[in-house]
């Protein structure tokens, strides 16, 4: 038996994947290797990844610079706990990131994972109103079709539908929900698009702690690009009706929209921001959850004076070395131009799409290339299709998605688009 079906086989009979069951007959393919653009399966095929490994992998695999920092940070420690110890990775990747994001943003709370930042914001903007003797302000509004993670409080501000709210009722705390808006991202905010966030606002503000948004991408929960006008307007609705403003920009951040984050599309900063996947360019697991300083001195000050969290891992010493190294390489880099280039290609890559019935729409922003069909495409079928095309894409539902790493060239660009074109053109003929 080859190395590749000894894989295969025990996954088959043990693990679990992203959203899907278990002992299914989808495809999974063995990776052994990947470098740059390219994923190199236990067969030995070769991928270009048009996929980043979800929004993450934003400089390629295998980077050296990332893999030196690593490497030196291992021979000093790998991990320390955080309660009572400091160390200079934890300060430095702090300091850089109130920095690098929008000025009213002067603290960070490390985390694991993209759900647990969101967890924090969540937590952070009820004892905030808590310190403050509002403790009735502990509910959260959001948008349709929104995607926050999948830990329970993350859940409950997801999407109701694709979230499954229905198979968790019993489970998730109720939230406030608002239709999403229907201007497009180069369109301007027209009333009725900010009407249904506006009267919830106006109706529940007593008993709202926070809107918590992905601005301008709603990444998983269907790919939509909003108008900056529009996250300007529920700013300044935030402010009016005293609701702090969570932006979530775990898929957004670091660069992806074509702005370093995608609030400074709308020139608005939030109270609270969200980070993760990009932060370490795709090496380990880190997010962050960052406010402002009237935030952290009002839990700090207020009942019970401590903020009520402390994950094991928090602040991970190799992973704050990873994001250091990852934010140096991109700081560095010449990215607007980088991600303009790739928003070029992949708007005239993608266009030939738009002729064929079964798709609804093509968009494109910054380094998200998006084909939206009518109908749920079948994933088993066409999973084999993209890796005998040479690249790694993997569809979701009615979405064939492109968000390739910065670092990809012309060419490459060409085989992605190329590979979608032709999948989606023969679909189109069945
Ligand atoms: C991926 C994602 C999350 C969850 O991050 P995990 O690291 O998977 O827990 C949260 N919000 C947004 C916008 C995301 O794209």
């Amino acid at each position: 038996m080859t190395n590749y079906s000894k894989i295969l086989e025990r996954d088959q009979q043990y693990l679990w994947h992203p959203y899907s069951a278990m002992h299914s007959d989808h495809p999974i393919y063995p990776v052994s290797s990947a470098h740059g653009v390219h994923i190199k399966l236990a067969d030995g095929r070769q991928l270009i990844d048009g996929m980043s490994s979800w929004w993450s992998a934003i400089h390629g695999y295998n980077h050296p610079v990332i893999n030196q920092a690593i490497c030196d940070q291992l021979q000093n420690m790998s991990h320390i706990m955080f309660g009572g110890l400091t160390h200079q990775p934890a300060a430095d990747l702090a300091t850089q990131l109130v920095e690098i994001t929008p000025a009213s943003l002067q603290t960070v709370f490390f985390v694991d994972s993209g759900s647990v930042a969101v967890e924090v914001a969540i937590k952070m903007a009820i004892q905030y109103w808590y310190a403050r003797k509002q403790p009735e302000k502990n509910k959260l509004l959001t948008i349709r079709q929104g995607y926050h993670g999948d830990t329970f409080g993350a859940m409950s501000v997801s999407d109701p539908v694709n979230g499954m709210h229905r198979l968790f009722a019993e489970s998730l705390s109720p939230q406030f929900f608002a239709d999403a808006p229907r201007c497009r991202f180069d369109q301007p905010c027209l009333a009725a698009d900010i009407a249904p966030l506006a009267l919830q606002l106006q109706n529940h503000h007593q008993h709202i702690a926070a809107v918590i948004l992905e601005p301008i991408v709603q990444g998983a929960g269907g790919m939509n690009f909003y108008s900056p006008d529009y996250l300007k307007q529920v700013r300044s609705l935030c402010d009016q009706y005293q609701v702090l403003l969570i932006l979530d920009e775990i898929a957004t951040g670091f660069g992806r929209t074509g702005q370093l984050f995608a609030c400074q599309h709308a020139a608005i900063e939030p109270d609270i921001l969200c980070l993760g996947k990009a932060l370490t360019g795709g090496y380990m697991t880190l997010a962050a959850t960052l406010s402002t300083l009237d935030i952290s001195q009002t839990i700090s000050n207020g009942e019970p004076g401590v903020f009520m969290h402390g994950p094991t891992f928090m602040a991970n010493p190799l992973a704050c070395s990873a994001a250091l190294a990852s934010l140096k390489i991109l700081l560095d880099s010449p990215w607007q131009q980088r991600i303009k280039q790739i928003e070029k290609h992949l708007t005239t890559g993608l266009a030939p799409c738009k002729q064929f019935p079964q798709v609804k729409d093509v968009r494109v922003l910054g380094a998200i290339g998006v084909v939206e069909m009518h109908q749920a495409i079948d994933l088993k079928t066409l999973q084999p299709q993209f890796v005998d095309a040479g690249v790694w894409v993997r569809p979701f539902n009615r979405l064939i998605y492109l968000m390739p790493p910065y670092i990809i060239d012309t060419q490459q660009l060409n085989v992605l688009t190329h590979a979608i074109t032709k999948i989606v053109s023969t679909l189109c003929q069945e």
